[in-house]
């Protein structure tokens, strides 16, 4: 099902399509730095004269509070605004290059141009943050997009539609929705670059369809994000910080800690601590809370259900499949060779697996895909320096969770399985652009040993001149 712009009963509307495409305002006519920060102004205003609604829409699709959806989705769009609004000068300047020491002769800097008309594909999560966080650095790269949200977040991605229509013109901005059918449609427009937020296994489509046009790609996947609690620093405060990030979202973040590995000796201390401060949070009965998250349909529901068979249920394994929710679950003895142990879980259940040798641990995590973040609370600089060289993974975090991926100064994104390519802050501006060398010669008369036919000395003449030329 598709409700706008751009398409109608299931079908794109090639028209609007194309128009957005040729106007696409980076092709001809390059976008002035300060039309590029009207634009994100314009969003701005967007996201804060509607946020009511864009809450009520986020709590219809995922049952997250108003706190929670404003802390995770606008506040951080908000601030990535503002962010790129005061960077967008000066890294927009070209920059001087050198080109041979003889500066004379020439003068050469780098600019970054927009590629044109970016495709950006969104998830269901965070359907508001995770549409619109590519957006507000393609655009003030100077780019013009196409947003196809998740079809499992219909409210946010309908009232997204009709904002973005009314705020933007469709040269600029547009959102079609509709499902895996319209996506693979819109795969087949010659875009100029793909944006893809999701899963391995659609990034690996689109990763496909982009390849066959040459289109360059960024892909932010998931994977399990391992979190290591070891013996020297368990804490309230630790156990308060996994717990918040655990469930956060009902589970369903892609930097969520996904299992938490515990030193044997403090194993059942976290344990009880994890019981205990799930019930300051969640209080007894979770499920009559009416902002505990859900699931976005039956399938993803269904797939934490069984996870729940995979061990014994510590604390929590209520499930109420008429609201698609479930109680914040520990989970403990995992069965071996089960899914829960390989897939990403991506939902309100928390394995938690003792250790007591570190390198053992770490040889098995090696097993696993590269993970999007390790976390590891410890006070062992041995043992933090052991896992940060020993294992790969797109961030790195010591003792916290989550909050790694809020600053707009530092680059988000994967490894290996879990993606590549970066955004957030100064590094989506450079991800919407590329890189454009301008070389200007200067002098009007030709040096004749640059010419054939070389002489017998000349060989010897470019080695001396190497050093202070180049
Ligand atoms: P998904 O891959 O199923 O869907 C993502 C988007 O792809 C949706 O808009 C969907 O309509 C579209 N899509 C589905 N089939 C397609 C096809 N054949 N061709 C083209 N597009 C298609 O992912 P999801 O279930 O919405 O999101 C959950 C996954 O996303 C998890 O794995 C999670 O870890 C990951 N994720 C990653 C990040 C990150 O920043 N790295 C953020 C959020 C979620």
């Amino acid at each position: 099902m598709v409700t706008k712009a751009g398409v109608s009963d299931n079908k794109i509307n090639w028209s609007i399509t194309q128009q957005h495409q040729k106007n696409c305002v980076a092709d001809s006519d390059q976008l002035q730095t300060a039309e590029r920060k009207r634009l994100l102004e314009v969003l701005q205003l967007l996201l804060t004269e509607n946020e009511t609604e864009l809450l009520t829409a986020l709590y219809k699709d995922l049952g997250k509070s108003a706190e929670e959806a404003y802390a995770s989705e606008l506040a951080v769009l908000l601030q990535e605004i503002d962010f790129m609004k005061h960077c967008l000068n000066k890294w927009q300047k070209p920059k001087h290059k050198r080109h041979i020491k003889l500066s004379s002769v020439s003068k050469t800097t780098v600019e970054h141009h927009p590629y044109g008309s970016i495709l950006v594909i969104s998830p269901w999560n965070y359907p508001l943050q995770l549409a619109l966080m590519p957006v507000i650095g393609a655009l003030a790269a100077g780019n013009s997009c196409f947003i196809k949200p998740s079809e499992f977040a219909p409210e946010t991605a309908k009232l997204l539609a009709e904002l973005i229509s009314a705020y933007f013109s469709p040269d600029v901005l547009v959102v079609v929705n509709g499902d895996a059918t319209v996506a693979t449609e819109l795969l087949e427009l010659p875009w100029d670059f793909i944006s893809f937020t999701g899963s391995k296994k659609v990034g690996n489509i689109v990763h496909r369809a982009a390849a066959k046009k040459q289109i360059p790609v960024v892909l932010e996947l998931g994977g399990k994000n391992p979190c290591i609690v070891d013996e020297t620093n368990l804490t309230k405060a630790v156990v308060q910080r996994i717990i918040w990030g655990k469930f956060l979202n009902a589970g369903q973040s892609c930097i969520a800690p996904d299992t938490v590995y515990v030193h044997q000796t403090v194993y059942q201390q976290f344990l009880q601590m994890a019981v205990e401060q799930i019930k300051q949070f969640y209080g007894l009965h979770p499920l009559e809370e009416e902002t505990i998250g859900r699931m976005p349909h039956e399938k993803q529901f269904e797939k934490i259900v069984d996870f729940l068979k995979q061990g014994s249920i510590y604390y929590g394994g209520k499930v109420d499949a008429t609201q698609k929710s479930i109680e914040p679950t520990v989970l403990t003895d995992i069965t071996a060779r089960s899914s829960i142990l390989y897939e990403e879980i991506f939902g309100p259940v928390l394995p938690v697996i003792p250790y007591t040798n570190l390198s053992k641990l770490v040889h098995e995590l090696k097993r696993t895909d590269d993970p999007l973040v390790i976390y590891i609370f410890s006070k062992n600089k041995r043992t933090i320096e052991y896992v940060k060289t020993k294992l790969r993974s797109g961030a790195f975090s010591l003792n916290q969770v989550i909050l790694h991926a809020i600053s707009s100064d530092s680059s988000f994104g994967g490894v290996g399985a879990s993606g590549f390519g970066r955004y957030h802050g100064t590094a989506s501006l450079e991800t919407f652009s590329y890189e454009r060398t301008i070389y200007t010669h200067l002098l009007p008369f030709n040096s004749q040993k640059q010419y054939p036919p070389y002489q017998s000395n000349d060989l010897n003449l470019l080695r001396k001149w190497r050093r202070w030329l180049f």
